[in-house]
C-alpha cells in the first residue's frame, strides 16, 4: 500500500511538472517580422493594432540584434536559434545549404537545423509556411521542409496573401516578413516623418493578418509574435548604435499574460526556441536561444535576473534630411538641436569640451549656437540609468 502511495505521489509530481513545462493549447504560431523597425520608431508611431496586441499580450522594447545589424544574420538567427558564429550567416549574401562554413552539426541536406526542420521532425503533418516580401529571405529557407514558400513584390500583397493562406490552410507555423519600413528608413531616413508614417501604414497590414486569424476560427489556439530584424539610424543600419541594435517584440494570443512588460533579456536567436516552446516541442541542444517563458501565464521571470543600471536609448542630433551630422561644416554659426529618445523620460546633458557628459554636466534645455569648431557630446540620464554618448562635430569653414 505504501509503495502504491509513493508511486501515486511521484506520478502526481511528474504530471504537475509536465503541465508547467510548456504553455497549453497553442496549435498555431504566426510570426510577423517587420524589417527595420527600431524600438525608437515603434514608440514614435501611432499603431492601434499593434498597441492592442501589446495591451492584450506581453512585450519588450529591448530585443538585442545580432551583429552586424543587417537582415540575413538577424532573420537567420531567429530561424536557427543561433548566431552567425554558429550558422555562418554573417552577411546578406549567405544562403542555407551553402555549407561553406563548418556548422557544429548538420542535417543530411547540409543545413543547420532551423525551426522548420525541428517542427517537421516532431510533427510530420504540420502545415508550415513562409511568406516574404524581401526575396532574399528565400535564401534562409529549405523549401522541401515547407508547404508554402512564396514572395510577393508589395507589402500589401504579402499581407493579403498571408491572410488568404491563414484562412485556407490554418498553418501550424507561419513566418511572414514585411519590408516597407526598412525601405523607408533607407530612402527617407530613420525617424523621418515618412519612416514613422510607414510604421503606421504597416500596422494596417498587420491588422489584415490578425483579422484573418480571427476569421479562420483559430484565434483561441494561436500565438502571434511580432518581431523585427534590426533598427536603423540616418539612412542605414549595420552599425552598433542603440537605434540599430534595439527592436521591440510582442507576444499575443493563447496563454500569454495581459499587458505585461517582459523583464527577461531577449535576443534575436531566442525566437526559434520561443516557437518550439509554444508548440510544446523539444528544441535541439545545439541552439543557443532560450524561450521567453515569462511571457506566458503560469510562468515567472527567472530568479537570476541581473539588473543594475538601465541602458537608455541615446538622444539624437537633428540633422537636415536625416544625414549624419558627425562632420557638419558651417559658415558664421551653427545651431545644435538635440532630440530626446522617443518613449524615455529623463534629461539630456551635454559637453562642448570633448569630455564625456556626466550627471553634473549642463542640462540641454533647447537649441544653442556655436561659432567655432565644436565637438558636442550628449547623453540621456534618468534615475534608472543612462545612455551611451553621441557625438556631433560642427566644423567652422
Ligand atoms: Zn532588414
Amino acid at each position: 500500500m505504501k509503495q502504491i502511495f509513493v508511486v501515486i505521489i511521484c506520478c502526481g509530481l511528474l504530471s504537475c511538472s509536465q503541465q508547467k513545462q510548456f504553455p497549453k493549447g497553442i496549435e498555431h504560431v504566426v510570426v510577423i517580422g517587420l524589417d527595420g523597425l527600431s524600438s525608437t520608431g515603434f514608440h514614435a508611431a501611432t499603431k492601434p493594432c499593434m498597441d492592442s496586441l501589446m495591451h492584450q499580450g506581453a512585450y519588450n522594447y529591448k530585443v538585442r540584434c545580432i551583429l552586424p545589424s543587417v537582415s540575413t544574420p538577424n532573420w537567420n538567427a531567429m530561424l536557427c536559434g543561433a548566431g552567425p558564429e554558429i550558422t555562418g550567416a554573417v552577411n546578406n549574401s549567405w544562403k542555407a545549404q551553402d555549407f561553406s562554413f563548418p556548422y557544429p552539426v548538420m542535417s543530411q541536406s547540409h543545413s543547420f537545423p532551423n525551426i522548420f526542420r525541428i517542427i517537421r521532425e516532431q510533427k510530420p503533418d504540420a502545415e508550415l509556411g513562409a511568406i516574404y516580401q524581401w526575396n532574399g529571405f528565400h535564401n534562409l529557407l529549405e523549401d522541401e521542409l515547407l508547404n508554402m514558400s512564396k514572395t510577393y513584390p508589395t507589402q500589401l500583397e504579402t499581407a493579403q496573401k498571408s491572410a488568404e493562406y491563414i484562412l485556407d490552410k490554418k498553418p501550424n507555423f507561419l513566418f511572414i516578413q514585411l519590408d516597407d519600413i526598412d525601405h523607408e528608413g533607407h530612402s527617407a531616413g530613420h525617424m523621418s516623418s515618412k519612416y514613422v508614417d510607414f510604421i503606421e501604414e504597416t500596422d494596417g497590414h498587420v491588422k489584415l493578418i490578425v483579422d484573418a486569424i480571427r476569421k479562420a476560427g483559430i484565434a483561441d489556439k494561436t500565438l502571434i509574435i511580432i518581431v523585427s530584424d534590426h533598427g536603423g539610424i540616418f539612412h542605414g543600419h549595420g552599425g552598433n548604435t542603440y537605434d540599430e541594435l534595439t527592436t521591440p517584440i510582442i507576444f499575443a494570443g493563447k496563454g500569454v499574460k495581459n499587458n505585461y512588460l517582459i523583464k527577461q533579456q531577449i535576443y534575436k536567436y531566442d525566437l526559434a526556441a520561443d516557437v518550439v516552446f509554444a508548440l510544446g516541442l523539444k528544441a535541439p541542444q545545439v541552439w543557443v536561444g532560450r524561450p521567453t517563458r515569462p511571457a506566458y501565464q503560469g510562468f515567472d521571470e527567472p530568479d537570476n535576473l541581473w539588473q543594475d543600471l538601465d541602458v537608455l536609448p541615446s538622444p539624437r542630433y537633428a540633422s537636415e534630411n536625416y544625414t549624419s551630422p558627425f562632420s557638419g561644416t558651417f559658415g558664421d554659426e551653427a545651431t545644435v538641436t538635440i532630440l530626446p529618445p522617443e518613449g524615455t523620460k529623463g534629461e539630456i546633458r551635454y559637453t562642448t569640451d570633448e569630455s564625456v557628459p556626466n550627471r553634473t554636466s549642463p542640462v540641454y534645455t533647447g537649441p544653442f549656437t556655436v561659432n567655432t569648431t565644436t565637438v558636442v557630446n550628449a547623453k540621456m540620464f534618468n534615475e534608472s540609468g543612462e545612455s551611451v554618448k553621441v557625438t556631433a562635430t560642427y566644423i567652422k569653414q
